[in-house]
């Protein structure tokens, strides 16, 4: 006999009606959510773009992917495939529901034929018993959880929505039994089937289906109803956090107009944030997505050498200010802690672990503005790098090296204006330190062994992003405002650079400050040498282990290029964690002027290099490299990490020229 929607129900249609108010309560508790956000500061410029991938401000790829499809789900396997299945199961179910109504509103034939029995039938029973499994696994990790879901806080919501759904799909099934039992079977609906082959016919029966029925409807109007007042509300924030957030990794901190402050009348707004109202809508955005689900906890450096710092520590304290409308509450700060905001390397783990786009170290780095900027506090010695740079143009605290003494020597060309194709960028990082001078040295001698037209500044300083990173703004739009002058000068228009870091804020931040230049991470450039052939190198096919810098890979993507150098020169063995995984160094963040307390970060990713048995650690930063080389040694003496350029310089065929080999030689 073909279904017959609401058999059994008098005034079924009443659940339609009831579906008004619970749909009413849903938008007002969403409405609720954008009161509270749209108390933060209007960072998102409406408007439209001719960006294929962009629709005003939202990123279509981002939104469908980790937004919809939730692709960082997944990477937790388990979790991710009961997720997944309670998902796209509930999908299934409640787009079946909404084909009942076209059936009932508009006479839609979804009872006939294959439809009904493949979809109607087995499709919407394999998806109820897929949710099913989802949420009961979920339930049961919720009852016996990892330390991750509950440091700082547990979000006990979920049990209590978690077995809502549990009962939501238990009386939806022996609602398709009851009916079963009494009418015959369903074609394809093989649980509804197997159910009404137990279940009693005659009054009794249609009693018990009755009762289930409303008990259903109701159980699922009462859910949609408190979404916005659980933790499942993320099915509504989570797709636009992710919409909204930046495509590619890293806090994104773009730059303060210093000079729309003159003259602003008599109140100078305060510099970074020292209470929720100075955060952007889209970092109360990513408070009011957090799950709690402390992913963002298990892989910071910080929190897991034991640090004061936990990226969910500080997205569920703004979340609780937040909630309780604490906007102008300056012990925001003190909540958090000033050794917490200064314990971010800013290597974006967290943000890459996050399933639901939460960008925790933009957050983190606008309360190190204002204790930068407005307290003048700050880890003594990142205070002292940071009177370097002003005073200096590095921030090499104690270094016994000049600029130039990196170049003592050889014969290194100055950049000319019309003349030369790239300029060399020195920086800081590789001209102050004794070890990390020999990458500079390679760098010159593989160049010229290429071929290549390169030049360096005559007058080398750092990029200032150091300074940006622990939080004074003002010192890097200084510097880099310099940097950007001297290079417009000479017309620089291709860059390369050896450190990361450099790289990151050339792309990212000189361009807000109207840099026009490309740049090139020497990576990416040596690869490219490598395959013109225009340098031929031999195999030591010795095992070497390479380390990703934070803000190469994760940050920037850059991930094949220095691995495919690696394997011309060895065999390249990974660690553990690795690529947008990979685990950091400690330096980030103006951390390599810190004097780390507890577990260091370089000893631990130090070990977890010395345990693949590599004889060779290969990085492509100079900070890891110092950090790696001072990690070491707590395990061993010997010198074992090299820079990609140094690897290829010592295995160059026709040999380096003017590079001491003592310093390159794997
Ligand atoms: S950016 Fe890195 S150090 Fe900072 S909170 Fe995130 S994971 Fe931790
Ligand atoms: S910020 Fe993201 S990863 Fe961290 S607890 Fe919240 S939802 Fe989880």
């Amino acid at each position: 006999m073909e279904r017959i929607p609401y058999w059994n129900i008098g005034y079924g249609l009443l659940i339609d009606l009831l579906s008004l108010p619970a749909l009413a309560v849903f938008g007002y508790g969403i409405y609720g959510h954008w009161k509270r956000i749209r108390q933060g500061k209007a960072s998102v410029k409406l408007g439209l773009t001719l960006d294929a991938l962009k629709l005003g401000p939202l990123h279509i790829r981002s939104f469908l992917t980790r937004g919809i499809v939730g692709t960082r789900i997944y990477r937790k396997l388990c979790t991710g495939i009961a997720h997944g299945l309670l998902f796209w199961g509930m999908v299934l179910l409640s787009a079946g529901t909404i084909l009942v109504f076209a059936n009932v509103l508009f006479r839609l034939p979804v009872f006939k034929g294959e439809f009904n029995h493949w979809f109607m039938g087995a499709a919407l029973d394999a998806a109820g018993v897929a949710a099913l499994a989802g949420v009961v696994y979920l339930l049961i990790r919720r009852l016996f959880p990892p330390e991750r879901l509950t440091c700082f806080r547990a979000n006990s919501g979920f049990i209590q929505v978690e077995i809502g759904i549990i009962a939501i799909v238990v009386t939806g099934f022996f609602i398709e039994g009851a009916r079963i039992a009494q009418n015959g079977a369903d074609p394809g609906s093989f649980v509804g089937n197997w159910l009404g082959s137990m279940l009693s016919v005659g009054r009794g029966g249609l009693e018990l289906h009755r009762y289930l029925w409303w008990t259903h409807g109701l159980l699922a109007l009462a859910t949609i109803a408190y979404i916005p007042f659980s933790p499942l509300v993320h099915l509504v924030l989570a797709p636009a956090n992710a919409g909204l957030d930046v495509p590619v990794p890293g806090p994104k901190m773009g730059v303060i107009d210093f000079e729309s402050f003159e003259g602003d009348g008599d109140e100078t707004p305060s510099l970074g944030a020292s209470k929720l109202a100075d955060f952007s809508r889209k970092n109360l955005l990513d408070a009011s997505t957090c799950l709690k689900c402390g992913r963002c906890h298990e892989v910071c450096p910080a929190a897991q050498t034991g640090k004061k710092l936990s990226p969910k520590g500080v997205m569920v304290t703004l979340a609780e200010y937040l909630q309780h409308g604490r906007m102008d509450d300056e012990s925001l700060l003190e909540a958090i802690s000033t050794d917490a905001i200064y314990s971010c390397t800013t290597c974006a783990a967290c943000m890459e672990a996050c399933p639901v786009s939460v960008n925790q170290p933009n957050a983190i780095l606008q309360m190190r503005q204002h204790l930068l900027m407005e307290r003048s506090e700050m880890p003594e010695i990142m205070g002292q790098a940071n009177r370097s740079l002003e005073a200096r143009h590095h921030p090499f605290i104690g270094t016994g090296f000049g600029p130039n003494d990196w170049r003592k020597g050889i014969d290194v060309p100055f950049y000319e204006k019309g003349t030369t194709e790239y300029l060399l960028w020195i920086g800081c990082s590789v001209a102050y330190e004794e070890r990390t001078q020999s990458i500079a040295r390679a760098m010159v001698a593989i160049l010229k062994h290429a071929g290549v037209s390169f030049g360096i500044l005559e007058e080398n300083r750092c990029t200032g992003d150091p300074a940006k990173q622990m939080g004074n703004e003002f010192l890097f739009t200084e510097i880099a405002g310099q940097n950007i002058e001297e290079f417009n000068d000479l017309g620089v228009t291709k860059v390369i650079t050896m450190c990361p870091h450099c790289f990151n804020s050339f792309t990212r931040h000189y361009p807000l400050l109207g840099a026009k230049f490309d740049v090139v991470p020497h990576a990416v450039l040596l690869r490219g040498l490598i395959e013109a052939g225009k340098i031929t190198l031999t195999n030591s096919g010795q095992a070497i282990c390479y380390h990703d810098p934070c803000y190469l890979g994760r940050h920037n993507q850059v991930l094949s290029e220095p691995r495919s150098v690696v394997s011309s020169v060895g065999q390249l063995v990974e660690m553990p964690r690795h690529g947008c995984e990979s685990f950091c160094c400690g330096a980030g963040g103006g951390n390599y002027w810190t004097e780390e307390e507890g577990t260091r970060i370089n000893q631990t990713r130090a070990k977890e290099a010395l345990d693949t048995g590599a004889k060779t650690i290969a990085t492509a930063c100079p900070f890891c490299m110092l950090m790696l080389t001072d990690g070491l040694k707590k395990f061993t003496e010997e010198q074992m990490v090299k820079d990609i350029a140094e690897l290829v310089c010592s295995r160059m065929e026709s040999g380096a020229q003017g590079v001491p080999q003592t310093l390159v030689s794997t």
